[in-house]
């Protein structure tokens, strides 16, 4: 193996003892807790242990949170109202809705009525609005691009001047980590689905963030040498040694790829771990803006 291993599990430990030490800080001084609200809609499996680890770590730090857990046939009027009653509360920070949404809601709507002070997945299109602008900083940064961006400071990847290429372009992870690099003067190319030789494209980077959702697609002849490779993908993998049956492995080939790229983070434990750290670390920003 020639990469250096980017360890996400202990950098994100690194974030969550910082975010805990200030948050014991902040409440021997007399202030409140951070506190984080979590909306889930429906009975999605995946949905409900995400918004349990999410909790689970306000917990774990320190933190407040309030559980809203409503059925799937919600009506609009509904979750607009609850959300309408938590950008009220003092008692909350932030406000995190669980994505995706049942189809019957307009997750735009839903997504653009948090408050911006309280808009701790950055997902608000005042805050992507402001990521993309020149300039401009927005409130919070969606959680698992700015995962990402961390790994590579924390590494000691230069950003700045360098071909970084994202894999990807949802709302979500592809197209902010595109915005946040741009803010740190990479020159970016994105791809996605109808994107023109892609293993030609690839070579050119020096920084690749892999967020499409295609167990092992990114091979490793593609990647050029001393690249820094940021692996999102988080996929099964049939594998009978393991006793569930199957493995996690990201939208690179690991195995490959860590012969030839500078520095790679493996799955699981790279950015995986990074997305829950860093909302705690924007809950606890958001308790400070709101003070
Ligand atoms: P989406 O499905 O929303 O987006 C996938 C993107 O990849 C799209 O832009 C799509 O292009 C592009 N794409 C799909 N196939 C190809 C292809 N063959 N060649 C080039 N581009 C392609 O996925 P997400 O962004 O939500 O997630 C991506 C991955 O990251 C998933 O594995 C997900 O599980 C993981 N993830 C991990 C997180 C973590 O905390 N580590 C958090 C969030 C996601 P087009 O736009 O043209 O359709």
């Amino acid at each position: 193996m020639t990469a250096q291993l980017i360890d996400g599990k202990a950098i994100a430990q690194q974030v969550r003892e910082q975010v805990a030490a200030e948050v014991a800080r902040r409440t021997a001084a007399g202030k409140s807790r951070p506190t984080l609200a979590t909306v889930l809609v429906g009975d999605r499996v995946d949905s409900a242990t995400y918004v349990r680890a999410k909790r689970k770590a306000c917990e774990e730090l320190g933190m407040g949170s309030v559980h809203h857990h409503l059925p799937a046939d919600v009506s609009q009027e509904e979750l607009e109202k609850l959300i309408k009653s938590l950008n009220r509360s003092k008692k909350v920070n932030g406000i995190l809705v669980q994505l995706p949404l049942p189809a019957h809601l307009d997750e735009e709507r839903i997504l653009s009525l948090i408050s911006i002070e309280k808009d701790v997945d950055g997902f608000s299109p005042l805050n992507i609005g402001r990521l993309a602008q020149k300039g401009r900083e927005p409130l919070f940064v969606p959680c698992t691009p700015f995962g990402c961006i961390y790994l590579l400071e924390q590494s000691g990847v230069k950003i700045e001047g360098a071909n970084a290429v994202v894999l990807g372009r949802s709302n979500i992870v592809g197209m902010p980590a595109a915005l946040l690099l741009i803010g740190k003067n990479a020159t970016v190319t994105v791809c996605h689905s109808r994107t023109r030789d892609l293993p030609g494209v690839v070579r050119q980077a020096d920084i690749l963030i892999a967020a499409i959702g295609k167990a092992e697609f990114v091979r490793g002849e593609w990647i050029k040498p001393g690249a820094a490779v940021i692996d999102v993908g988080i996929n099964s993998k049939p594998d009978e040694t393991k006793k569930s049956g199957y493995r996690l492995v990201g939208d690179v080939n690991f195995d490959e790829a860590k012969e030839v790229a500078g520095w790679i983070t493996p799955v699981p434990g790279g950015v995986g771990p990074m997305t829950i750290a860093m909302l705690m670390k924007n809950t606890l920003r958001a308790a400070e803006i709101q003070q």
